[in-house]
C-alpha cells in the first residue's frame, strides 16, 4: 500500500515544479491534492463476511473455483489499491501489460482475459473471425463466410470447450491422426487441445503441434490449472502451440477473474478485437484496470518465487499431516502430485471401513462445520483427499489436529 508518509516524502524529496513533470506513484498521488487512499480506504475494522454471514474457512481443498480458488498475496493487494486511483486507457494498459507478459514468459504477445475460460473465447473467436471487422460482429449467430469448425479429440473434451460453443463454434471429434487429417476442410478454423488430458487422446502435444502446422491451422491448448511447474508458462508456446490459456486466479495466485491468453501475435490481435471497450462477443468479460495490472504483480511475484523452496515446504506441511494422524486405527496415507493439472504435493487418506468409526463424507462435513471451518478437496466411499497448497501459514498445523481429532471422535 502506499501510505501518505511514503507520498509526502515523495513530494519533500523533489523540488516543487520537478515533481509536476515527474512520473511515478507519489507524484500522481500528489497532484490530485488528497491522498485519495487515506480518504477511501474502507475501515479495516468492519469484518464484512461476518456482518454478511458468510461463511469464511481454511481452504485444504487447493484451486477450486467455487471456494473462490487462491489468496493473492499482498503485493497484489497493493497493484489494485494502486491502479484504483488512476484512470487510464484500457485498450493501452491491455497492450503494455500484454508485451511485458509476453517478454516475461518468452511469448510474441499476450493479453489478459476474464480467466481461462474467456481466453478460450478469444482464442476462438480470433481463429474464426480473424481481423475482419464485419465477421467478428457477425459471431456468434451468423456464421456466413466464417470458418467456425473446431477440431478436438474425443478424449479431450470437457466441460469447459462449451467456450467454443459460445463463439458459435462447431465441436468436430477425432480420435487419432488419420481421423483429424480427414476432418480437416476448409471450414476448420483451430485445433483444440486440453493439456491435462496430454496422456488420454491418442494424438499426444507435439504430434498435434505438428499436425495443426502441416494443415495450417491454429492450435490452441487449455493449460488453465497447470502452474506449477513455473516452466509451463512457456513451456507450450516454445513448444509451437499457436495459443495458450493459463487462469489468472489459480497457482498464479492472481485475481480469480483473470486469466492469461499467449501466443503469436497476430491471433492475439485478432483476440483483442473481441474484448471490451469494443461491443462486439467479450464485451461481458471486461476486465477492470486493477486486475489486467494485478494479474502482471501476481505473474512477476510467481516468476520471483523460489519455486523448490516452496515445494519443499508444501512436502513437510503434508507430512506433518501424516504424521498427525499415523497411528489412528483403519487410516493409512500417501502423498502423491497429480501429474499436470494441480501438479502439487497432496495427501490421499485412505479409510478401512471396517475398522473407521466415520466415513470419509462424514469427516469431510464434520470439518466444514467445525470451528475453525476447513474444506478438503473431495471425499469418496473410502478416500478423503486434501492438500496445503492454498492454506495459510501454520494452517497446516491447525488442519492436522482437527482431522486427528475427527478421526478419533
Ligand atoms: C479452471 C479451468 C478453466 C476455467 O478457468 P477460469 O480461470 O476459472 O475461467 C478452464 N479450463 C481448465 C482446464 C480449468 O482447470
Amino acid at each position: 500500500m502506499i501510505s501518505r508518509r511514503k507520498v509526502i516524502k515523495g513530494i519533500s524529496a523533489i523540488p516543487v515544479l520537478g515533481f509536476i513533470g515527474a512520473s511515478g506513484i507519489g507524484t500522481a498521488e500528489a497532484m490530485t491534492g488528497l491522498d485519495p487512499i487515506d480518504v477511501k480506504k474502507p475501515s479495516v475494522k468492519r469484518d464484512y463476511f461476518k456482518e454478511l454471514g458468510v461463511r469464511t474457512f481454511i481452504n485444504a481443498a487447493g484451486t477450486y473455483t467455487a471456494l473462490t480458488a487462491s489468496l493473492m498475496p499482498k503485493e497484489v493487494i497493493e497493484s489494485i489499491h494502486y491502479a484504483g486511483h488512476h484512470y487510464v486507457s484500457l485498450d493501452e494498459l491491455q497492450e503494455k501489460v500484454g508485451a511485458r507478459i509476453a517478454s516475461l514468459l518468452r511469448c510474441e504477445d499476450a493479453l489478459v482475459s476474464a480467466g481461462a475460460f474467456s481466453a478460450i473465447v478469444y482464442a476462438t473467436a480470433a481463429s474464426m473471425a480473424g481481423k475482419d471487422q464485419e465477421k467478428i460482429k457477425q459471431l456468434p449467430d451468423d456464421l456466413r463466410g466464417i470458418k467456425d469448425e473446431i477440431i478436438i479429440q474425443k478424449a479431450h473434451r470437457f466441460g469447459y470447450d462449451r467456450a467454443v460453443r459460445n463463439c458459435g463454434g462447431k465441436l468436430v471429434e477425432v480420435e487419432t491422426r488419420q481421423d483429424l487429417e480427414k476432418a480437416v476442410n476448409e471450414k476448420t478454423a483451430m485445433m483444440f487441445f486440453f493439456n491435462d488430458a496430454n496422456k488420454r487422446g491418442k494424438i499426444k502435444d507435439k504430434e498435434f503441434v505438428a499436425l495443426g502446422k502441416k494443415h495450417n491451422i491454429p492450435t490452441f491448448n487449455d493449460c488453465a490449472a497447470d502452474v506449477p511447474p513455473v516452466e509451463n508458462l512457456w513451456k507450450y508456446t516454445e513448444m509451437g502451440f499457436d495459443m495458450v490459456a493459463f487462469s489468472g486466479g489459480k497457482g498464479l495466485e492472481g485475481p480469480q477473474s483473470a486469466g492469461l491468453l499467449l501466443g503469436r501475435k497476430d491471433l492475439i490481435e485478432a483476440a483483442r478485437l473481441n474484448m471490451p471497450p469494443r461491443a462486439n462477443l467479450g464485451r461481458g468479460m471486461k476486465v477492470n484496470k486493477e486486475e489486467v495490472l494485478a494479474m502482471l504483480i501476481a505473474l512477476e511475484l510467481f516468476l520471483e518465487r523460489d519455486h523448490e523452496k516452496q515445494w519443499e515446504i508444501w512436502e513437510n506441511e503434508i507430512s506433518h499431516i501424516q504424521q498427525s494422524i499415523s497411528d489412528i486405527q483403519g487410516i493409512t496415507t500417501e502423498m502423491y502430485v497429480p501429474e499436470i493439472a494441480n501438479h502439487v504435493p497432496s495427501l490421499r487418506v485412505v479409510f478401512d471401513n471396517s475398522i473407521t468409526r466415520h466415513s470419509p463424507r462424514d469427516i469431510k462435513e464434520a470439518l466444514v462445520k467445525g470451528i475453525p471451518s476447513i474444506e478438503v478437496a473431495n471425499a469418496t466411499e473410502n478416500e478423503l483427499f486434501l492438500t496445503t497448497w492454498m492454506m495459510g501459514k501454520g494452517e497446516e498445523k491447525i488442519v492436522a489436529s482437527r482431522l486427528a481429532e475427527e478421526l478419533r471422535g
